[in-house]
């Protein structure tokens, strides 16, 4: 297995901002500690930040958010990238669409792809979705995702694990995958 650890929407605006999950700050210890493991594997940590212009479509729907150049548009502060990740821009759901993320994944040879982040029903599904066209093997770390809702949460992770064959793991399980690669 060749992965990668995306790290989804863990931005000042998902967090602690406008269209915050109420559960989002129980998922930073976990996804501290993916990442942290993972820079010392050398296993690449990829980092996918909603950044949105005006007459972004999204924006009709759900009112302005994570805006260009706005503070709430930046990844939180115990989840700041360092040297070595990637971090790559969306306009949209999906972390594949408009970015380059399916290009890098294939230039760093990566199979797998290990989705972190916020909403479980939203982004992380979307990149779910566009990971399971683009042929990539699937882990969803059920304990390093989140959503507005516990409904919403559930539903997301039974759809990944039925419809896109997910591997729905606990961060625990997946610290131990690094540890052996
Ligand atoms: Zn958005």
């Amino acid at each position: 297995m060749r992965p990668a650890l995306l790290v989804i929407d863990m931005l000042k605006e998902f967090v602690y901002g406008r269209l915050k999950s109420p559960t989002a700050v129980e998922i930073i210890p976990a996804i501290r500690a993916l990442v942290a493991k993972a820079r010392e594997k050398n296993i690449p940590v990829i980092y996918l930040a909603d950044r949105h212009y005006v007459f972004d479509k999204e924006i009709s729907m759900w009112g302005p958010h994570a805006m260009q150049d706005s503070e709430e548009a930046f990844i939180i502060d115990e989840l700041k990238p360092g040297q070595g990740d990637i971090v790559l821009y969306k306009r949209s759901y999906s972390g594949f669409r408009d970015t380059g993320l399916s290009s890098v994944l294939r230039d760093l040879g990566v199979d797998t792809v290990i989705l972190t982040g916020i909403h479980t029903h939203i982004c992380v599904l979307h990149t779910a979705i566009d990971a399971f066209y683009e042929r990539f093997n699937i882990i969803v770390v059920k304990d390093a995702v989140t959503a507005f809702s516990s409904e919403d949460h559930e539903y997301a992770l039974r759809y990944m694990e039925k419809v896109l064959g997910a591997r729905l793991l606990e961060h625990k399980d997946v610290l131990n995958i690094f540890e052996r690669s």
